[in-house]
């Protein structure tokens, strides 16, 4: 492991200026993702910098949206009875993930901001990856790509992005509370991910040394429904092939407003907009469902191992739709 520094910020604004000390500096969470890149020489941090004791709190606002502090534990999200009661599917998607000891030690920010599973990322040694070498080349695209994306990837990177809570957040419309250099800003969740494009080694929009300080969940209406479904090799300690995290509001077996995001298929959660368009303001059929998560999936393109997720992906938004609309799918 190559020699770092540690300190641990009091609070955000001085999180930010000890980041800024240190050019090669990186936020320190639970470290169950990052202290695993660094024992592995994938990340090679000069400075960490703990941002645990940073607000934990989970906070109902007059308005009726929640904010939740950074430093949150994954299973305080999980239990805190407004998140169970207001946004279920954040609590499901939370403990769909990981094992409880990793629920226990893992933050909101290092959840959100946790490095793809991509196996050649992790391969050191023996594999070409761009996203870990930038311009080395791929050795996922022509290689084993069973749980690759199979949208929005590029010819750079077919990576996909690990996290349940991130597709939760996505379909949730989520505002992201980060502190610079510069001040501190919001951004939409569903723009802080990238998509590879030219430069897959870029995870997210963050400029360097931003820190995530909150997450902000807008207040659900009364009548939406939601949850999150997660298909998986196994039934606990694994991955995502393909999820669904999904909010739906009818009227009258119509759908008024429906919000949908899958997992497991891109290199960023995956908001499902064209599923969406199709959907709203039309009937909750199954034969709506089946033509929406169509729509979603047209662009798909499978590489050699994963074509399977294509219709993973579509029985599983039937599957959930019908779930929350009592529509048999
Ligand atoms: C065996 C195993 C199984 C797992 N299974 C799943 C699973 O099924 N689903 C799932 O979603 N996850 C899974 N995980 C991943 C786990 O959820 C993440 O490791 C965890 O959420 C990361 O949180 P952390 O606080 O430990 O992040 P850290 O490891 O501390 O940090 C991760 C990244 O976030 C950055 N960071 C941390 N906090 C901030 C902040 N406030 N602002 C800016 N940057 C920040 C760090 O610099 C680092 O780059 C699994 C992990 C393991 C080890």
């Amino acid at each position: 492991m190559t020699p770092f520094t540690y300190a641990r910020a009091a609070d955000a604004p001085a999180a930010v200026r000890l980041a800024e000390a240190t050019a090669a500096a990186k936020y320190l969470g639970g470290g169950t993702n990052l202290v695993d890149l660094m024992r592995e020489g994938i990340e090679r941090p000069a400075a960490l910098v703990d941002v645990t004791g940073l607000s934990r709190t989970i906070e109902t606002r007059g308005d009726g949206s929640v904010v939740i502090g950074a430093a949150a534990s994954n299973t305080a999200v999980a239990a805190d009875m407004t998140i169970r009661a207001h946004y279920p599917l954040l609590a499901r998607a939370i403990l769909a993930g990981a094992s409880s000891q990793i629920r226990n030690m893992a933050t909101v920010g290092g959840n959100i901001l946790q490095r793809t599973r991509c196996t050649y990322f992790y391969d050191d040694t023996g594999s070409r990856c761009n996203k870990r070498n930038p311009g080395q080349g791929c050795d996922a695209i022509h290689g084993f790509n069973r749980i690759h994306a199979i949208l929005g990837s590029s010819a750079l990177c077919v990576a996909t992005h690990p996290s349940d809570m991130a597709v939760a957040l996505a379909a949730l419309d989520a505002v992201v509370h980060v502190r610079g250099a510069g001040g501190e800003r919001t951004l939409p969740f569903v723009d802080l991910h990238r998509l590879p494009e030219a430069h897959p080694e870029i995870d997210t929009v963050l400029a360097p040394g931003e820190l995530i300080t909150a997450i902000e969940l807008p207040a659900m209406s009364p009548a939406a429904r939601s949850t999150y479904r997660k298909v998986r090799d196994r039934a606990s300690y694994a991955f995502a092939l393909v999820s669904v995290a999904a909010i739906v509001d009818t009227d009258g077996g119509a759908i008024r407003d429906v919000r949908l995001a899958l997992g497991g298929v891109a290199h960023k959660p995956w908001r499902a907009t064209k599923a969406e368009t199709a959907l709203r303001g039309q009937p909750a059929t199954a034969a709506n469902f089946r033509a929406a998560a169509e729509a979603e999936l047209a662009d798909a393109v499978p590489l050699r191992d994963n074509g399977f997720k294509i219709e993973l992906a579509r029985r599983a938004i039937v599957a959930v739709l019908g779930e929350l609309t009592g529509v048999a799918a």
